[in-house]
C-alpha cells in the first residue's frame, strides 16, 4: 500500500518544513494511509521510524506525536543532581524524527485493528499496513492528593524529577535542605526507570555529606518488598544505602501530600490498614504511572493491565500479526527503561522486516534491560540484565561495583549514543560489544 492524503478531503496542503512533510492541515478530515505507521515518536517510536524512514521510502512511514520536544528523560536525574540543564535534555520533534517519514502532529484516540485504521484527536484516519505501538507510559500525579499542589509551589520542598515540567525544581530543594527529614517515594505501581526514584536519593545524601549537613536525614520509601528487583545489584543497593546513611523503608506506599505542613502519609502495604505521616523538609516524588488511555481502553490490544499485550520473545501482537511493541507502553515483564527499547530495536527490526517480507519470525528479546544506578557526585553501579533477573553485563569487569569510568558513561557517553546514534536507528544496544569483551562467551 502506498502512503497518500486523500485531496479530496484536503482544505489546506502540507507544510513542507526543512525537507520533512509536517501534516498542520485543519482539513474537515484528513485521510492517510502508509505502508509502516509508527504511534508515538518517543525513544522506541523515533528508533524503530528512523530505521524503516529511508529504506521503504519517503513518506512510506507516518509517525504520529503530539509532542513539540523529544525529551531524552534519562538525563532528568543528573537535572535533578544539578549536573545537567534541563535545555541539553531535549531536541525540537521536528528536529529528531527521520526526514522521509511523514509525522502527523496529533494524538491517537482510536486504534481499530480489525479494519488495519487509527483516527486522530484532529478526525485524521490513518490505514496502514503494518503498525508499532510506542506510547509510553503517563505519569498519573493526580492521582495524590495535594501531590500536584505541593509541586507547583516553589517553597514547598516537594519536587519531582519525572516531569520536565519540575525536574528543574530538585536541585533547588536539595542545596536548601539543611536540617530534617529528606524523603525519596517509589509508588505502588509499574513505573519507568525503576532505579530513578532512588538514584537521587542517593545523590542528595552525597551533597548533604560533601556540605557537612549532618542534620539531614534521608530516607527512601518504596511500595516494593526489595530495593531493587535483580539481586545482584540489590545486595550492592543495600551497602550503598548503609554508607550513604539512607534509611530504606520496603513495603510503604505515598497516599497523601500536606504541603501546608509539610506532611507526606504513607500507607503500610505489608500491615493492612496502617497509615503514617511523616514531616519532610524535602519529598522527592515517583508518581504512580498508568498504560496510556489509547491502549488501556483497547480490550482487543491490550490485557488486563491495560498494557499493549505482546509476545516477550518476537515483540509481535498477540492477536493481530501485523502490529508490534517496543517499550514501556508494552507488557514486555522487564524493567522499562531506554536501555530496555534499544535491546528491543534489534529484535523489532528483524522480526518486522521478516513479517513484511511474508517470512517466519526468528528473532527473541531475552529481556535486556539496564538501569545505571547513579550513586552519587562521581560513582554509578551499571546495572545490566535479562527477564530473569540475571546480570547480562557489557564489561568484562563487575558491575555491581560503584565505579566513576560508569559515572562519566552515564553523564557524558550516553546522551551522545542516544541522540546521534539510537534515534538515527544506529544503535542496538550493547550486545554486540558484550560478545567481543567476553570474548564470545557472553550471551
Ligand atoms: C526520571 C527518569 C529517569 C530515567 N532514567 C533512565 C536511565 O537512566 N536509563 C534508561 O535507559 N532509561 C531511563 N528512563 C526511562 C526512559 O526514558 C523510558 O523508558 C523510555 O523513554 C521509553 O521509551 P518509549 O518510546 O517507550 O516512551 P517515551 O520515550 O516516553 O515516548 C512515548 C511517546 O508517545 C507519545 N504518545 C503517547 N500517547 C500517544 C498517543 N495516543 N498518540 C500519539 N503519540 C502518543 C508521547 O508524546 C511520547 O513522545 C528514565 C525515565 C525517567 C522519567
Amino acid at each position: 500500500m502506498n502512503c497518500y492524503k486523500s485531496l479530496a478531503y484536503l482544505k489546506s496542503p502540507c507544510r513542507i518544513l526543512t525537507g520533512r512533510n509536517l501534516s498542520t492541515s485543519t482539513a474537515l478530515r484528513d485521510q492517510h494511509s502508509c505502508r509502516l505507521l509508527v504511534v508515538g515518536g518517543g525513544a522506541g517510536g523515533c528508533s524503530i521510524a528512523a530505521k524503516y524512514a529511508s529504506k521503504l521510502g519517503k513518506n512510506k512511514v507516518i509517525i504520529i506525536d503530539p509532542a513539540d520536544r523529544h525529551y531524552y528523560q534519562a538525563m532528568f536525574t543528573m537535572i535533578g543532581g544539578g549536573m545537567k540543564k534541563l535545555n541539553q535534555s531535549y531536541k525540537e520533534m521536528e528536529d529528531v524524527l527521520p526526514k522521509d517519514a511523514l509525522w502527523l502532529k496529533d494524538t491517537v484516540t482510536e486504534i481499530d485493528p480489525k479494519k488495519s485504521q487509527v483516527t486522530t484527536q484532529k478526525g485524521d484516519t490513518v490505514a496502514y499496513d503494518y503498525m508499532v505501538v510506542a506510547t509510553g507510559i503517563e505519569l498519573d500525579f493526580e492521582k495524590i492528593p495535594g501531590l500536584l499542589e505541593g509541586l507547583k509551589d516553589h517553597r514547598s520542598g516537594v519536587c519531582s524529577n519525572y516531569s520536565p515540567l519540575y525536574v528543574t525544581k530538585t536541585y533547588g530543594c536539595i542545596q536548601r535542605l539543611d536540617s530534617g527529614n529528606a524523603i525519596f517515594t517509589y509508588p505502588n505501581s509499574p513505573v519507568k526507570c525503576a532505579g530513578a526514584p532512588q538514584k537521587i536519593a542517593y545523590i542528595t545524601a552525597d551533597y548533604m555529606q560533601r556540605n557537612g549537613r549532618k542534620n539531614v536525614k534521608v530516607l527512601y520509601n518504596t511500595a516494593l518488598p526489595v530495593i531493587f528487583k535483580a539481586p545482584k545489584y540489590a545486595t550492592s543497593l543495600w551497602k550503598v544505602a548503609e554508607k550513604k546513611k539512607v534509611k530504606v523503608n520496603l513495603n510503604v506506599d505515598l497516599i497523601e501530600v500536606r504541603p501546608d505542613k509539610k506532611e507526606a502519609v504513607f500507607k503500610s502495604l505489608s500491615k493492612p490498614d496502617e497509615t503514617f505521616v511523616q514531616e519532610y523538609q524535602m519529598l522527592h516524588v515517583c508518581p504512580p504511572h498508568r498504560p496510556t488511555p489509547v491502549i488501556a481502553r483497547n480490550k482487543e490490544l491490550s490485557d488486563s493491565t491495560g498494557f499493549l499485550a505482546i509476545d516477550k520473545g518476537t515483540l509481535q501482537h498477540v492477536k493481530y500479526p501485523n502490529i508490534f511493541g517496543i517499550g514501556d507502553c508494552t507488557t514486555l515483564p522487564t524493567s522499562k527503561t531506554g536501555a530496555a527499547v534499544a535491546g528491543q530495536l534489534g529484535v523489532l527490526r528483524k522480526n518486522l522486516s521478516a513479517a513484511m517480507a511474508g517470512k517466519t519470525l526468528t528473532s527473541t528479546y531475552d529481556g535486556y534491560t539496564s538501569c545505571p544506578l547513579v550513586t552519587g557526585y562521581g560513582s554509578c553501579i551499571m546495572a545490566e540484565f535479562d527477564y530473569d533477573s540475571n546480570p547480562l553485563e557489557t564489561f568484562p569487569f563487575d558491575q555491581g561495583v560503584e565505579r566513576r569510568t560508569m559515572f562519566l558513561m552515564k553523564k557524558d557517553v550516553m546522551p551522545q549514543l542516544y541522540f546521534n546514534l539510537m534515534l538515527r536507528g544506529l544503535w542496538e544496544g550493547p550486545g554486540i560489544f558484550r560478545k567481543i569483551m567476553h570474548l564470545g562467551l557472553s550471551k
